[in-house]
């Protein structure tokens, strides 16, 4: 039974503040707990939590028989380097569609590794233009693959990834998504997205912690990339293909992060899944921005681009805000937030995902409240813009 956002009671029970960033997040106490011991890599029970571990995360994605879920070692970054170094061929040409900073951290792996880009960038508040990608598509055929991020975590803009896979499927192109902030909270379908790859990590929308990153892969689009890969590490094929042969991580895997993932993925569905996770993240979101609002902060984005993820908020025009001063405040109070990463406007984010609810985001705003009175900000709007 899902449970309502309203009636789970997440108080911090370590005394440590809450994360409302972009991760790493805060946990449940049981999904630390599940840390509390040492498993040995061949260990029969870890091999088999690995697995269950690894069809789970498939599952989220509907990927059916024909995807597979190749784990990377690392954070989430690792395993989009992975994805784009293992599955883009070297005389491969990728479209990169960039509106922040994961779009631009694509573009400079495909760099660094070789590959050949086309970039359609638009600014971190607007979504790629879908006309100008079908012109791009149209005449340039030489592109093998366009590569999207889901929800830019720059600014928290949902980016139209049904609509960007179906142009990709028309022309013949492979689709490759970055997924991380966005997986297990906004539904996603890597078969109706003709979707040859979809990455996230443990430590965002799962809940779990920070160490392991993974790629959902079409099996055909795995099976055809032996040979691509310009490390060792971050072959997906070798990854995969030592799976097959021996169950067996190649290097030593984070028995731990993923003992604490399989806990993260029980809790996942205890919630209720996508619906349950997106629903908790979706309430966070909205008293989020409604309080903040009331005090007088404007979202950066308009209300139909805003992923229930994380909220980029202006920065408060008002000579006696002082950011670090605010910041610090909050932590003081118990709540971590996040400086804005925006080159369109100056800004800081608050996150709406880990293990949080409406008390927290209630206390969250409470907060936010205490420091702009403690800084002399009086007199600020209380109308719902
Ligand atoms: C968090 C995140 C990543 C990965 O970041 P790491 O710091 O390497 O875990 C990649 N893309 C997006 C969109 C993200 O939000």
């Amino acid at each position: 039974m899902p449970r309502s956002p309203s009636d789970t009671p997440f108080a911090s029970e370590t005394g440590d503040p809450f994360l409302l960033t972009p991760g790493p997040l805060t946990t449940s106490r049981s999904v630390k707990a599940a840390m509390l011991h040492d498993w040995g890599s061949r260990d029969a029970n870890f091999v088999a939590i690995n697995k269950s571990v690894l069809a789970q995360l498939r599952d989220i994605a509907n990927g059916g028989d024909e995807f597979i879920t190749v784990p990377v070692q690392g954070s989430g970054t690792f395993a989009v380097e992975a994805m784009l170094t293992s599955l883009v061929p070297r005389d491969g040409k990728v479209l990169v569609l960039i509106n922040g900073a994961y779009g631009l951290r694509a573009k400079r792996i495909l760099d660094i590794a070789g590959r050949k880009t086309v970039v359609h960038q638009t600014a971190e508040d607007a979504p790629p233009d879908l006309k100008k990608i079908e012109s791009i598509l149209k005449r340039t055929p030489s592109i093998t693959h366009v590569f999207a991020v889901h929800c830019e975590t720059t600014s928290g803009i949902l980016n139209p990834v049904s609509q960007i896979g179906e142009l990709a499927a028309r022309y013949g192109k492979r689709f490759l998504i970055d997924s991380m902030s966005a997986f297990g909270a906004i539904p996603l379908d890597a078969r109706a997205l003709h979707a040859d790859a979809i990455t996230a990590s443990s430590n965002k929308c799962i809940e779990g912690v920070p160490g392991l990153g993974f790629v959902i892969c079409r099996r055909a689009a795995l099976e055809a990339s032996q040979g691509n890969a310009t490390t060792l590490v971050l072959d997906l094929h070798d990854q995969w293909s030592n799976f097959e042969k021996t169950g067996q991580y190649r290097f030593t895997p984070p028995t731990h992060v993923i003992v604490a993932l399989h806990q993260a993925l029980e809790e996942f569905n205890a919630e209720g899944g996508v619906e349950g996770r997106g629903g908790r993240y979706r309430n966070n979101c909205r008293v989020l921005i409604e309080g903040m609002t009331a005090l007088g902060f404007k979202p950066l984005l308009k209300t139909g681009l805003q992923a229930p993820i994380i909220v980029t908020f202006h920065m408060l025009d008002d000579e006696r805000f002082d950011f670090q001063r605010f910041y610090d405040g909050l932590k003081e109070r118990g709540f971590v937030i996040y400086p804005g990463k925006l080159t369109v406007a100056d800004s800081f984010r608050i996150g709406c995902i880990g293990r949080i609810g409406e008390r927290e985001m209630r206390g969250a705003l409470d907060a936010v409240r205490d420091m702009l009175q403690t800084m002399g900000i009086t007199g600020i709007s209380t109308q719902a813009a």
